[in-house]
């Protein structure tokens, strides 16, 4: 028989095609011949079978232009049960949000005051909502929680100490580490206390010492500490500074704006609480338990929010429109916070019940089994089971939140059928463990059940030796 790639036709002969001169049209000729080369190489190589005639090739090349025009990145369905999933882009925000940062994306009034037609300022937007929700002076906005801290010790500690508890010299994740943050603000670590117990004698010692240009304190935010412990209230450090006029910066990291009672979890403090404690400035994420877009958030006193404000690294972290959109969105289901904890995701999936996730899994093994039944496909061998879910994003180190997961017995096949969940359109990001694939519900978010069933009767049938 002949070598059928004798037949594989030359790349000119494939881009005078109908169909490919219509994809020149639209996309231009030198990419357009980059993809009829590729699909070629593909074909000699054996990758995929050679085609009967010149007209086949159409299908492999627009594939390969689908392949090639996909962005780089994607939304994806969160299996993890990790809900703050920093690799995943932590929060989800809410369909307001979305909307606003849709909006957003034209022509806005992000330095234009619209009363009087004069210029306005970027920092006004999101500010009054922060300083309403946390009963605060002002407030600031810029890229990140660890640019706000950045910000706020820069322009107040800048060639002075800045006296930390030895016990929240804390590596967030990411290398954010408290004393190199503080290096990098051109400060002088000053620490205080031991690991286990700092009191607040020990910070009046360093103040009292002089040279002091900040107290930080640190919220150990994804680790906790227990045993033999102490360490000085907000309150008492609020008194110390106010009396040696030193500002108290207080780093908080996840900016819960309700009750953490209201979660069902361990208690987390607030921002508010802060700012009722009197400090100068409380620095907190925008996308970790607030639930909105990336963003840093500086609140506190009017002097200390200013101070940051005029400090040219806030210039160098500010934020764009498309984030204070979102932010502003998100920040306004705050005002009713039954509201909040209805339309902010990242709330939601705290709250979920395990028994309303676990109808959902079982709803999807049963799709699952008719739409496989259905195209002839060897069933899957699924199981709903407890499992147990994470807050993550350096939250609540040890909640674990009682969840619903869909296992399915892989064996062998385990690493295909992950990489084939990963393909999918819309990816699925699952967990594997022995040959098993787990699929957190908690995660999924509104319409992944379907999303994930589709897939799943979708997976290649070769039946794995469950082992
Ligand atoms: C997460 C965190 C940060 C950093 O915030 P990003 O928004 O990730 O930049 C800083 N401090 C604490 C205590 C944190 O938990």
């Amino acid at each position: 028989m002949a070598d059928p790639r004798r037949a594989i036709p030359g790349v000119d002969r494939l881009l005078a095609q109908p169909w490919c001169r219509l994809l020149i049209g639209s996309r231009g000729r030198v990419w357009i011949t980059a993809r009829v080369r590729a699909v070629l190489d593909d074909v000699r190589a054996g990758a995929v079978p050679v085609p009967d005639s010149v007209a086949d090739y159409e299908e492999l090349v627009q594939m390969e232009v689908a392949r090639a025009e996909t962005l780089s990145l994607r939304s994806v369905i969160n299996a993890t049960g990790v809900i703050l999933h920093t690799n995943l882009g932590r929060a989800p925000i809410a369909p307001e949000a979305r909307d606003a940062m849709r909006a957003a994306g034209g022509y806005g009034n992000v330095e234009f005051d619209l009363d009087t037609g004069e210029r306005g300022s970027r920092y006004s937007h999101c500010a009054g909502l922060v300083t309403e929700l946390l009963g605060a002076g002002d407030a600031l906005v810029v890229n990140n929680g660890a640019g706000a801290v950045a910000v706020a010790l820069t322009a107040h500690a800048a060639g002075k100490g800045v006296a930390v508890s030895h016990g929240e010299l804390v590596e967030i994740g990411g290398g954010f580490r408290i004393p190199e943050v503080v290096e990098a603000a051109g400060a002088r670590l000053v620490t205080v206390g031991t690991t286990n117990r700092t009191r607040l004698e020990d910070y009046a010692r360093a103040v009292e010492a002089g040279g002091v240009g900040a107290i930080l304190k640190v919220h150990r935010s994804n680790f906790s500490m227990s045993g033999f412990t102490e360490e000085a209230t907000l309150a008492e450090l609020v008194r110390l500074g106010t009396g040696a006029e030193v500002p108290v910066i207080h780093d908080l990291g996840s900016g819960l704006l309700v009750d953490s009672g209201r979660l069902g979890l361990p208690y987390e403090p607030t921002p508010a609480q802060s700012v009722a404690a009197g400090v100068d400035l409380v620095a907190f994420s925008g996308d970790k338990l607030l639930g909105g877009p990336q963003a840093g958030i500086l609140a506190g006193k009017a002097g200390g929010v200013a101070r940051a404000r005029a400090n040219p690294l806030c210039r160098a972290l500010r934020c764009d429109k498309v984030t204070l959109a979102g932010l502003e969105a998100t920040l306004t289901l705050y005002r009713n916070p039954d509201r909040a904890m209805e339309r902010v995701p990242v709330l939601r999936m705290i709250t979920a019940r395990v028994e309303d996730l676990e109808l959902s899994a079982h709803k999807v093994v049963r799709v699952v089994a008719g739409l496989r039944a259905e195209a002839g496909a060897e069933p899957l061998r699924l199981e709903v089971v407890r499992g147990r879910s994470l807050v993550g994003g350096g939250t609540f180190p040890d909640a674990r939140l009682p969840t619903a997961v869909l296992r399915i017995e892989a064996g062998s096949a385990a690493e295909r059928w992950m990489a084939a969940l990963r393909a999918h359109a819309p990816p699925i990001v699952a967990r594997s463990r022995q040959g098993r694939i787990l699929i957190d519900f908690r995660t999924l978010g509104a319409g992944g059940d379907f999303i994930v069933a589709a897939a799943l009767s979708g997976l290649d049938a070769d039946a794995p030796g469950g082992e």
